[in-house]
């Protein structure tokens, strides 16, 4: 993710903080002496109280959704593939607002609740566990946004001409049930119904669009297993361009009311070769299709790295002049953040450490900045009490994340050589490709491919109290 006007997020942020003691108040997972039959009402993400479930793991979401932007109404049908990690009685999705009909668990009817943003589901049988089970949801309602204390505007937003499901940390239990937590990823396939002449844009490869009685289904797939605040949908009225890169799907889409050879348009149509000049150092694409997203919603003030599928807010092309940082930016999130993902959020200089510096390495091959040049300003503009790691909550994406991981990333680039760090990034991408990772993997894997030990280094740029001295 990257805010418009980008980087000094800063201050802002700050008034959160009184937040956050309340939150870590209630961090852990929930004392619940049922809890071997009972699935855990979170994820014990004290990032994200609430958010997330336990006791089973998603394999694949089926989303069937129909949206009338004339009065706002969605009405949804999900069927959640899922193995059971224990015996369970009940379990719980995240789900924000909307009103739920039938629920049936492996066809039959199961009994629901609704307890806040959790949707409690009792099977007529309990899941013995390593049982695989599906999931029925049928649902409605006037999808709602979410005003996040540290990105802002987020979840499903109603626009002029259809409606926009994005944010981060948690988007996706405004528009679905969900187990809404990065650590469990799932593949999608996502029906979408609008009014004809409206576009509905989501993630992965496209696999077709029928129309019927004024209204058309588009269809995606996302066949590599994808975080659910890396889910989008984006419908209204948008210039879609469809093509190939490299033998697969490239498919973006402009807001119709920008113009079509604006500065949004011609970013976006360098997706393709941004791609390409960071698989160059990365490893290969991790996943089956390309493309982006351009927004002219104005209270989207963010870009977000949406599974291959970007999305761009419009304030990164307000200066009228073309941005392909922040389309450096989130692709390199397709690697570091999208296939591998976190397993915590305080673990997030994973992926904005590592996007940040990527768009460093674009800039400088795109004839601006040198990474010498910017690294020296980042690191003179440091506050080096704020740590990288664990930077709490109302910090997530603070400039510790992102400047000073990015630092941090440079540091062992500079100690290790172009080589050896080159080969350590393609390791990371390779080895933990669709899966979730932390902090300690990292320097482990780091460790293990360069030969030498590197706590120490990445204590000092990651989390220690001083400026340490640059390699
Ligand atoms: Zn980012």
């Amino acid at each position: 993710m990257v805010r418009t006007g980008r980087r000094p997020v800063g201050r802002a942020v700050l008034a959160a903080c009184l937040v956050v003691g309340a939150l870590v108040a209630c961090t852990g997972t929930p004392p619940d002496a049922d809890r071997a039959r009972r699935g855990a009402a979170d994820a014990g993400d004290p990032y994200v109280p609430g958010r997330g479930n336990g006791g089973y793991d998603v394999a694949a979401y089926r989303l069937r959704v129909r949206y009338d932007p004339a009065d706002d109404r969605l009405t949804g049908h999900a069927t959640i593939t899922a193995t059971a990690t224990a015996g369970l009685s009940r379990f719980n999705l995240d789900l924000s607002g909307l009103t739920v009909g039938a629920v049936r668990v492996d066809g039959a009817k199961a009994e629901h609740a609704r307890e806040g943003e959790e949707l409690v589901v009792t099977p007529a049988r309990g899941l013995a566990r390593g049982a695989r089970f599906a999931v029925d949801v049928e649902y409605a309602g006037v999808p709602q946004p979410v005003e996040s204390s540290t990105l802002g505007l987020g979840g499903f937003l109603a626009t002029a001409d259809g409606a926009v499901a994005l944010g981060q940390p948690d988007s996706a239990s405004t528009w679905y049930p969900v187990n809404d937590h990065p650590s469990d990823k799932a593949t999608y396939d996502v029906e979408v119904t609008v009014p004809d002449g409206l576009a509905a844009l989501g993630n992965g490869v496209p696999v077709g669009r029928t129309s019927a009685g004024g209204w058309t289904t588009w269809r995606w797939a996302e066949r590599s297993p994808m975080a659910s605040y890396l889910s989008t949908l984006v419908i209204g009225d948008y210039r879609v361009a469809t093509g190939t890169h490299r033998g697969k799907p490239l498919v973006t889409a402009v807001a119709a009311s920008l113009p079509a050879d604006g500065p949004a348009a011609a970013s976006l149509a360098r997706t393709g070769e941004v791609a390409d000049f960071l698989a160059d150092r990365f490893g290969p694409y991790p996943f089956e299709s390309y493309g982006g997203i351009a927004l002219a919603e104005g209270r989207i003030s963010y870009a977000l790295e949406t599974q291959s599928r970007p999305v761009y807010g419009p304030g990164f092309f307000r200066s009228g002049r073309p941005d392909t940082g922040v389309v450096a930016h989130e692709l390199a999130h397709q690697w570091f953040g999208d296939s591998v993902s976190l397993a915590r959020w305080s673990d997030i200089w994973l992926n904005e450490g590592f996007a940040t510096y990527a768009e460093w390495l674009w800039l400088e091959h795109d004839g601006g900045r040198t990474v010498e040049q910017t690294v020296a300003a980042r690191y003179a503009a440091t506050d080096w009490s704020q740590p990288s790691v664990d930077p709490g909550r109302a910090n997530m994406f603070g400039d510790a994340v992102y400047q000073r991981g990015a630092l941090a990333v440079h540091a062992l680039r500079r100690t290790l050589g172009d080589d050896v760090f080159f080969r350590v990034l393609r390791a990371w991408t390779t080895e933990r490709r669709g899966g979730n990772a932390t902090t300690a993997d990292f320097v482990a894997l780091a460790e293990r491919v360069s030969g030498r030990r590197l706590g120490a280094l990445l204590d000092a740029w990651l989390v220690g109290g001083t400026a340490p001295a640059l390699p």
